[in-house]
Parts: structure tokens; sequence; C-alpha cells
């Protein structure tokens, strides 16, 4: 609140109007983006830390807006979160990942599992495991080829609705994997219970490898857990050599990020999944 002088007081912030606008105008842009499906993935893959060989790929999206170029997806999702159109999002991202599996196998290309990330959202709101049970089989693909990473936070509070949805996409024989590991509050046991089969841990912990020995003694706590609870240990956001040789050593089963690969478009795919990774 300004001081215009003579008591007055200004209430109207240009600054906050600003941002009212921007906001507005981009969900107008988004609610277009999605009648024009202007979104495509990328795709980064994830390795196994002993042989360099490609276990999965992560589908990433991201919006070509006519104008701006490629947005990120930090730009975007949380709004999508916030006004639900993540509902519509999610669905075509679920639709794109399976349209494009079904068209690298008719490529007879040596496929690996596609993971999509999925918001908590779409579980609140039902019907999830029926739509990729449909869109599995829609497409034709195998239940195997398709993995959803879902984020610790996001799975939090004992949801009994997020539960049940779990069970019936694993039923579906789609892996499930958590997300963004170390940065919620879940334990370990309730990840197991709910029989995760995977643990990403978050790019933050993998940051902290080879400068400080808490880096290593937490990954090194969390793997050894996660291994006698029959899950498969991902570091994210590997970006050195020096973090490779430290995540072997920890018994850290795969790794994924920059030192692999950035985020690809899909027709870069084909080459990543004919190259052999040299760790
Ligand atoms: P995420 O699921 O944790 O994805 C990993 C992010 O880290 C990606 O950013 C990826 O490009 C980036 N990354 C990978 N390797 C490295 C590395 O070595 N170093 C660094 N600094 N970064 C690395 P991106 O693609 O911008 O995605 C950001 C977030 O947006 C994702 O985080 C995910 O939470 C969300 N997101 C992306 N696609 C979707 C989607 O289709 N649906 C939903 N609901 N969320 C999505
Ligand atoms: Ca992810
Ligand atoms: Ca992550
Ligand atoms: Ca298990």
């Amino acid at each position: 609140v300004k001081a215009t002088g003579k008591g007055h007081y200004n209430f109207f912030k240009p600054e906050l109007y600003q941002k009212l606008k921007e906001r507005v105008d981009m969900e107008r842009a988004l609610e277009l983006a999605i009648e024009e499906d202007q979104f495509v993935l990328y795709y980064q893959p994830r390795v196994n830390a002993e042989t360099g060989k490609m276990t999965s790929m992560e589908a990433l999206i991201r919006w070509m807006r006519p104008d701006f170029g490629l947005v990120p997806p930090i730009e975007f999702i949380p709004i999508a979160e916030s006004n639900g159109m993540i509902l519509r999002l999610g669905d075509m991202v679920m639709a794109k990942a399976c349209s494009q599996i079904a068209a690298w196998e008719k490529e007879l290309l040596p496929i690996v599992p596609i993971s999509i990330n999925v918001s908590a959202k779409q579980f609140s709101a039902g019907a999830l495991p029926k739509k990729l049970s449909d869109c599995i089989k829609n497409w034709g693909v195998d239940a195997s080829l398709l993995e959803v990473e879902i984020t610790e936070s996001a799975m939090m509070g004992e949801d009994n609705a997020i539960i049940a949805d779990l069970c019936e996409i694993r039923e579906l024989g789609v892996k499930l994997l958590v997300d963004d590991f170390g940065t919620g509050y879940s334990s370990l046991s309730q990840l197991q219970r709910l029989d995760m089969d995977v643990l990403k841990i978050d790019r933050v912990f993998t940051n902290e490898l080879t400068k400080s020995k808490e880096g290593d003694i937490f990954f090194k706590a969390i793997v050894s857990m996660a291994h006698a609870l029959d899950m498969t240990v991902v570091a994210e956001g590997v970006e050195t050599q020096e973090q490779v040789n430290a995540l072997r050593r920890l018994a850290c089963d795969e790794i994924q990020g920059y030192f692999i690969s950035r985020p690809v478009p899909a027709n870069c795919v084909p080459e990543l999944l004919l190259k052999q990774f040299l760790l």
C-alpha cells in the first residue's frame, strides 16, 4: 500500500496486477495448447550402473508454445495442477507414450519400457487405473512396457484412494516408481507395503555424493534398506564420472542424468536405443 499524499492510499499494485494478468494469459494459452496439441514428449534414458545397458526411458513433457519456443514443465505443470487441466494433460501424456511405444515396436527397435510422470491430482480424480488399462489396450502395447512415476510427497497421507489405485495399476503389470525420494517424509516400510518396485533418489542427494561424507552415508543407507525390501534404486541427476564411480561403489542399481543423456525428442530415440553406453 502506497501513500499517495493527501491521506489517500493506493491499493493498486502494478506488479500484482501484472502477475495476475500473466497467470490469466497463461491459463488461456494452456487451454488453447491442449486443444491444438502443442505438447511433445522428450525421453531420457535410465541405465544399469554396472553394464550401462538401458533399462527404461522417462517421458518428460515439453510445451512447444508458438512464439515462445520450448516451455519446460516447471512453468506450466503447477498451474495445470491447480486449475484441473492436469487431468487432460495427463491423459494426453499417457496416450502419447503408448502410441510412441507402439510406433517404435512397429519399427522393430529394441525398445525399453517408458515411464510416465503422474501427478497426485490424477489419483484423487479417480479412474487412473482404468485409463491406463484402456490406453494400453487401445494402442496394443504390453503393460510391462509402461511404468508410472509418482513423487514421494504425492503418495503421502496414506490416502486410501491412492493406495487402492496403486494396487490396481500394479495388477495391470505396470511398474511403480517412487520419484524424488528423500524429499518427502515416507518411510521405506510404507513404500514396501505399497509394493513400489523402484526408488528414484532425488538429484539433491546425488549432488551431495563425493562432496561430503554424509552424502555417501545417506546414499549407502538408502540403497541397503531398499535392497533389503526388494526395491531397485535409481540415482537421479547424475552429471559426472566421479558420481558414477561413487554410485557403483555404493551398489546403486541404475543411474539417470545428463552424464548419460539429456532428455531428447522422439526422433533421437532410435539412435539412443542402439547405442552402447560406456560408464
Ligand atoms: P522429474 O520427474 O524429477 O524429472 C527429472 C527432471 O530433471 C527433468 O526436468 C530432467 O530434464 C531433469 N534432469 C535430468 N537429468 C538431470 C541432470 O543430470 N541434471 C539436472 N540438473 N537436471 C536433470 P524437466 O523435464 O524440466 O521436468 C521437471 C519436472 O516436471 C519433472 O521432474 C516432473 O516432476 C515434471 N514433469 C515432467 N513431465 C511431466 C508429465 O508428463 N506429467 C507430470 N505430472 N509432471 C511432469
Ligand atoms: Ca520423474
Ligand atoms: Ca525426480
Ligand atoms: Ca516388490
